[in-house]
């Protein structure tokens, strides 16, 4: 049976560990490809434009939009933040697993549309304080910046029946092993037109008429 590709949504409150953990499972999933998003946030000390996010004006952001270039886009403590169509579209004609760190909004998007090839897993912290302790210890957000993110947080965590699973990360390698158990399945989920050729395939093997 040929396979078609898959998608993996990640979201969270930032802080909650899902870049690190990204990048860990990233290394051990073959045939991947991470959806890079287009924002209009300051890049963060250490952050790489074309790695991290692309980062561009709010104006480059909006003529993009305009021009029909992003799958989803949403507003985010004040920013634009957006997944490129066309790359995306690619990896999924190649068989590829597509991962996604993206808010709720972007999630609620991906799942309208790829409803039977998306598998969703929302990562968060074991309570909000933790939270702010390590965006606090983080260093690479300011005070005000900090509270608009926690707020975002309460509002995110209400939406988290909207996700196939929800992870807390309090211990890294434990975190690690079951995201990466969550990536092998979403790969294994089979699309509807997977399913439709699979009975085909399956039923032609039959020796008498059936
Ligand atoms: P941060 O500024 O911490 O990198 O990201 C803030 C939030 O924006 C996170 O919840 C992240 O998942 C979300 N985000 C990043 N890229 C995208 C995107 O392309 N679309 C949507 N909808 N959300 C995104």
């Amino acid at each position: 049976m040929q396979r078609e590709g898959k998608l993996l949504v990640i979201s969270g409150p930032s802080g909650a560990g899902k870049s690190s953990l990204i990048n860990e499972i990233l290394k051990e999933i073959d045939n991947v490809y991470f959806s890079i998003s287009t924002t209009t946030r300051a890049k963060r000390v250490g952050e790489i434009d074309g790695i991290d996010y692309f980062f561009v004006t709010k104006e480059e952001f909006e003529e993009d939009i305009k021009k029909g270039l992003f799958l989803e886009w949403a507003k985010v403590h004040g920013n634009y933040y957006g997944t490129s169509l066309k790359p995306v579209f690619k990896a999924i004609e190649e068989g590829k697993l597509v991962i996604f760190d993206i808010d709720v909004q972007g999630n609620s998007s991906i799942r309208e549309r790829f409803k039977d090839i998306t598998t969703s897993v929302f990562i968060t912290t074991p309570s909000i304080k933790e939270l702010e302790n390590r965006l606090k210890n983080r260093g690479t957000d300011s005070k005000e910046i900090i509270q608009k993110r926690l707020q975002n947080a309460i509002e995110e965590i209400k939406r988290v029946d909207e996700y196939d699973f929800v992870l807390i990360n309090d211990d890294f390698q434990k975190a690690k092993e079951y995201l990466l158990a969550v990536a092998k399945s979403a790969k294994l989920k089979l699309s509807k037109n997977e399913i439709d050729s699979f009975i085909k395939e399956w039923k032609s093997t039959s020796n008498k008429k059936v």
